[in-house]
């Protein structure tokens, strides 16, 4: 992977004198997803897009990929927006899949890169059985159909084939298309075994960041099942949980601040956007966190990449 610059220490940095980096009441927008997985839009537009919106920092965090990177961080820095590297890796725990993010690793990491690309070696094969199932329930073409959607080969994914059965009028929009065809217990759903929780944290703290459990309102654990994933992760090396994310419902936002503040971890913030006509927020468009939450970034002042 290209070599990234070294990140200006905080002091050195314009940024330091504009903002306090280190306040929950930052404007950072820390998941987002690009062309390199199932955004449509590239690095370079979401990077525009972070400044148009006021966001202060930046991630973005791509499934099980960080080919996006170094465009993002290169557009970033064109664009004056401070930036983090960023991921989200497919995880398999209690039989479902749950997402953690990575933030301000070191991407060019040995493990990290092994781990991610193992995490998405089996996607080519479970994208053939989906179109597989889809086709025994009269729907054809849907391989074919995804693969326009794809940005990068290596990483098809449900959304892909979302998109294909809207355009194609089979469903109305992204959320009936994941109620109806591709969701467990529906005919285009293809169970997958995904990375193990204590890796994809593991290659996260190893090179060097964050790990953050992302919307874990996502799930449909019962609460014991919950309290078990948020524990596993911390003792894991997990530090935060994403709580204000477009992924959420705003009283989710709640309830998922008041179980960090609970478990001692701290909080983080992002859109999950992936699409203008399909996301709910756009970047930074979202609330702020409040004055009293520990932000997961004030643990990556020393891996923010600042604009010149
Ligand atoms: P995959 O990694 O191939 O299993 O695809 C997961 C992606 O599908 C998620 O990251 C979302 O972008 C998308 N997705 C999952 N559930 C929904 C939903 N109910 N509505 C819209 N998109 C969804
Ligand atoms: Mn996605
Ligand atoms: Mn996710
Ligand atoms: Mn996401």
């Amino acid at each position: 992977m290209t070599a990234f610059t070294l990140p200006l220490s905080y002091a050195e940095s314009g940024a330091a004198q504009a903002a306090d980096f280190t306040s929950p009441l930052l404007n950072a927008d820390l998941h987002c997803h690009s062309t390199a997985s199932d955004g449509t839009q590239t690095p370079e537009w979401l990077a525009a897009q972070a400044r148009a919106h006021g966001v202060q920092l930046w991630a973005l965090t791509d499934h099980d990929e960080i080919s996006g990177l170094a465009a993002a961080q290169a557009a970033a820095a064109r664009e004056g927006v401070a930036f983090l590297t960023g991921v989200e890796i497919s995880v398999t725990f209690l039989d479902k899949t749950v997402h953690i993010v990575g933030l301000g690793f070191d991407a060019g990491h040995a493990a990290l890169q092994q781990g991610l690309a193992r995490t998405r070696g089996g996607r080519q094969e479970r994208a053939r059985e989906i179109a597989y199932q889809l086709a025994r329930h009269g729907i054809e073409g849907a391989y074919e159909g995804a693969l326009q959607y794809v940005g990068n080969p290596d990483l098809i994914s449900r959304s892909h084939f979302a998109r294909y059965l809207v355009e194609r009028g089979y469903c109305t929009d992204m959320g009936d298309v994941f109620r109806r065809y591709l969701t467990e217990g529906k005919p285009g759903y293809v169970p997958h075994c995904w990375a193990r929780l204590a890796d994809a944290v593991g290659w996260v703290v190893d090179a060097g960041g964050c790990a953050v459990l992302a919307h874990p309102a996502r799930y449909g654990f019962h609460h014991v099942q919950e309290d078990v994933l948020i524990d596993q992760f911390r003792q894991c090396g997990g530090v935060a949980i994403e709580v204000i994310t477009g992924s959420h419902r705003p009283d989710e936002w709640l309830r998922y601040a008041e179980k960090a503040a609970a478990w001692g971890l701290h909080v983080s913030r992002g859109s999950d956007f992936h699409c203008p006509l399909e996301s709910r927020y756009a970047l930074g468009d979202l609330p702020l966190l409040s004055a009293s939450q520990q932000p997961v970034w004030a643990l990556l002042q020393d891996r923010i990449f600042w604009p010149d």
